[in-house]
């Protein structure tokens, strides 16, 4: 969806409820007590709808991150919007700047509320063929140099999923060493059993086939000359590098993982930012709902 789309499918607190009304439901009104499929909005400003049979009371912000929210929905959509889309991320400052919010508490109140929804767990675990690695992140903390430096250093899982010469969705963990149960704990929170997992040679990995994966460790020797052993990871790792130091600068050991949820909410979605969106707002559903245009029509 382009910003000028955006823009004239929520023009009005009215389309942004009419749209809520159909993330929450996809095969049009049923109300829970009655079964009646007629429906007609109560309150306006609270965005509560009254089943015409009954009159049951229904809020389309329940479960959602707009619950209670005083803010208009319009400002939600378009905050949850410019997350989604601005691809680095965005700041609170920004979000108040671009969104004319009056008080800075409010925005960066809305960013936090947002952000919230990329530290959800990923549930679906990663299949097919995955390339798996393990890496250092950090040690350019301003006014460290050399061993200290180093010290600062965190090791990061990273599990990426193969999809012909591109990649899949990516896993990223905060590791405490590179031993074979650190190794094999990535591997079996991030990837389903039976998966064929590329790895380099090193030993920590050796136990991968006793847990029922189809194990293809490679020596960097066996890599074509120039070329990278696990090139997606490679792709990734660099990816991640060159936005945790030009958006966040750096990111404390004890709030990385918090980093690499919000890279990998990113990665998964680059492709799809209408589900991005929908997630940072808290919408259930992750299609297009089909009675959205029926609605508006309607409302019309
Ligand atoms: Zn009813």
């Amino acid at each position: 969806m382009t910003i000028m789309e955006f823009q004239e499918r929520f023009a009005t607190e009215e389309a942004c409820r009419a749209y809520l009304f159909a993330c929450r439901w996809p095969e049009g009104f049923r109300c829970r007590r009655c079964g009646g499929a007629e429906v007609g909005v109560m309150h306006r400003r609270r965005r509560v709808w009254q089943c015409k049979g009954c009159g049951s009371q229904t809020s389309v912000t329940a479960g959602t991150v707009m619950h209670g929210t005083r803010q208009p929905l319009r400002l939600w959509f378009w905050a949850a919007y410019l997350v989604a889309t601005h691809h680095p991320g965005i700041s609170a400052v920004q979000l108040q700047r671009q969104l004319g919010i009056g008080c800075h508490e409010t925005a960066w109140m809305m960013l936090h509320k947002l952000r919230r929804a990329m530290v959800a767990p990923e549930r679906e675990p990663l299949g097919g063929e995955v390339e798996v690695d393990e890496f250092f992140l950090g040690g350019l903390e301003e006014g460290l140099t050399g061993g200290r430096a180093r010290g600062k250093k965190t090791l990061v899982g990273i599990a990426i999923e193969v999809r012909g010469a591109g990649s899949g969705r990516v896993r990223l963990r905060v590791l405490k060493d590179a031993s074979g149960d650190s190794l094999e704990a990535l591997v079996t929170t991030t990837t389903v059993a039976g998966a064929i997992v590329h790895t380099d040679a090193w030993a920590g990995y050796n136990g991968l086939a006793k847990l029922g994966y189809d194990h293809r460790p490679r020596s960097q020797n066996a890599a074509p000359r120039g070329e990278h052993l696990l090139p997606r990871v490679h792709r990734a790792v660099s990816n991640l590098k060159a936005w945790l130091h030009g958006t966040h600068r750096w990111a404390s050991p004890e709030h990385l993982q918090a980093y690499l949820d919000e890279f990998v909410f990113r990665h998964n979605r680059r492709r799809n930012p209408h589900a991005a969106f929908q997630t940072l707002l808290g919408l259930s559903t992750h299609h297009e709902p089909a009675t959205y245009r029926h609605i508006i029509d309607q409302a019309a």
